[in-house]
């Protein structure tokens, strides 16, 4: 039954998740409350604490966009949460300029990340899993909503809100082949990696053969990685495509992912958005830097010359079986063109096959009979129907309706400032500041 509460005092919003979405959108809220009146914001994220796609930050990986598109540059170049900024506290700004490039690591990016969430610490909890979002009824409205999450311990929190911002993420695509091998450690999605390979034989130098399955950027960047810290590994790509594509990140093109190109694909109709997104779906979708390509392509060609075949290349391959032994993991792979089937063997299984987004319609679930198919308006509010007054917002659901953009961090601070007038639009100005400070609702363990 769906709860009624007489309204108590309540957050302004709740944000699911602290990745760099809701954290651009907490510094642009930090930022607009010096003119606007504070809001009584919380951020809520599963991970124990910050961490942006920690296990995937091998050495070797790279930013795939320029650092000026940081949390705040293209809205605010003066505001102090910028990655110069964060190079100039921590005194590293001549160095990195030394380095001339417009890509930092990704460890580095992290650590700038990690850096701008301390100084939100007291908006944010970490550990605390969001498990549904549900509708707060009073006179057959919605006026609020209760917000369900759950910390390590097992301890449930319930909190209330005027308005939530989902900003989840992806969750790793498991593709069908391997959905009964769930739990076997030797077979693991490119989200887990850097823990997951440090439990394995390799570590302590023991031979071992790997697969990789998937054609993208994470691929490669595995292959690299194990290239080159696991002299004793050997792999095998595995990748439904006939090449590694490169990523199309010319001038032109990357114009897409301006502000301006996301309004244009807004104003179109739906089969028009589909048709600029499949247009430009090698931006992002299964392609894979080019000074990468050409490193992987130098490994390949190098084995040629010495005669020493460490690793296997294995294109138009779909795999078609995937069956656990006590000593492998049996892949049945199957060629798009000649239709053979080749049976392998490998102590270990790296699926590098992207992410689903589809957290969105799990959370909200309970709000289904309010929100229609989750379309959403330009300022990325779900359209929900009258009953529903309480503002749901999205980051990273909307690429459908507001272009490629949507699952990147191409327009953070735009969107934040979207999302954050929106809100305070929704608010209304004069009972901002007024708020009296939210209380957890109940605890339960
Ligand atoms: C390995 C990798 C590299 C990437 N590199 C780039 C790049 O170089 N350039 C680029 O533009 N994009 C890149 N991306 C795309 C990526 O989506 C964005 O960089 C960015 O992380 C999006 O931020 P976000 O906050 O929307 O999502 P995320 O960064 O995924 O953050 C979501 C957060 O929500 C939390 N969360 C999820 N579910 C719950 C829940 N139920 N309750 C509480 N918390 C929850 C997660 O713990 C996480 O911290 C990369 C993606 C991956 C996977």
């Amino acid at each position: 039954m769906t709860p009624s509460v007489a309204p108590a005092a309540i957050h302004d919003l709740i944000g699911i998740g602290f990745g760099p979405s809701n954290l651009a959108l907490a510094i642009a809220l930090r930022e607009r409350a010096q003119q606007q009146g504070a809001l009584d914001v919380l951020f809520l994220d599963k991970q124990a604490d910050y961490r942006w796609h920690g296990n995937t930050l091998v050495t070797q990986s790279e930013l795939q966009i320029s650092f000026l598109k940081d949390l705040v540059t293209l809205r605010n170049p003066s505001s102090p949460y910028s990655f110069v900024n964060y190079l100039h506290a921590h005194d590293r700004l001549v160095d990195f300029i030394n380095l001339g490039t417009f890509y930092p690591c990704r460890m580095e990016y992290n650590d700038y990340l990690r850096w701008v969430a301390a100084q939100f610490s007291e908006q944010s909890r970490y550990g605390e899993e969001v498990l549904a979002i549900e509708p707060l009824l009073h006179n057959q409205k919605v006026e609020s909503l209760r917000v369900i999450s759950r910390d390590s311990h097992g301890e449930t929190f319930v909190r209330q809100t005027r308005a939530v911002v989902v900003s989840a993420g992806g969750t790793p695509r498991i593709p069908e082949a391997f959905r009964s091998l769930k739990g076997d450690a030797r077979v693991f999605h490119h989200a887990h990696y850097l823990e997951r390979m440090a439990q394995q034989p390799c570590v302590s130098g023991k031979p071992m053969r790997v697969a990789i399955i998937g054609g993208g950027q994470s691929a490669a960047e595995a292959f690299i990685d194990l290239n080159d810290s696991f002299p004793s590994v050997q792999v095998d790509m595995i990748l439904r495509g006939s090449a590694l594509k490169p990523a199309d990140d010319s001038p032109f093109v990357n114009e897409v992912f301006s502000p301006e190109f996301t309004d244009l694909v807004f104003s179109q109709t739906g089969a028009e958005r589909e048709r600029f997104i499949r247009e430009y779906h090698n931006t992002n979708y299964s392609v894979v830097d080019i000074d990468l390509i050409e490193r992987i392509y130098g490994i390949f060609y190098r084995q040629k010359v010495s005669g020493v075949q460490r690793h296997a290349f294995h294109h138009l391959r779909t795999v078609e079986r995937a069956t656990a032994h006590g000593d492998g993991i049996e892949l049945a792979l199957r060629h798009s063109a000649s239709g053979e089937l080749d049976v392998h063997r490998y102590d270990a299984v790296v699926l590098a096959t992207g992410y689903e987004r589809q957290m969105h319609r799990h959370l909200l679930e309970p709000l289904s009979q309010y929100l229609g198919d989750f379309d959403v308006d330009r300022d990325y509010r779900v359209i929900t129907d009258a009953r529903c007054q309480a503002a749901v917002y999205m980051q990273g659901f909307c690429q459908a309706s507001h272009g490629l953009s949507d699952t990147l961090l191409s327009v953070l601070p735009i969107r934040a400032n979207d999302i954050a007038s929106s809100l305070y639009d929704y608010l209304g100005h004069q009972s901002l500041s007024s708020a009296p400070r939210a209380p957890l609702l109940a605890t339960a363990s």
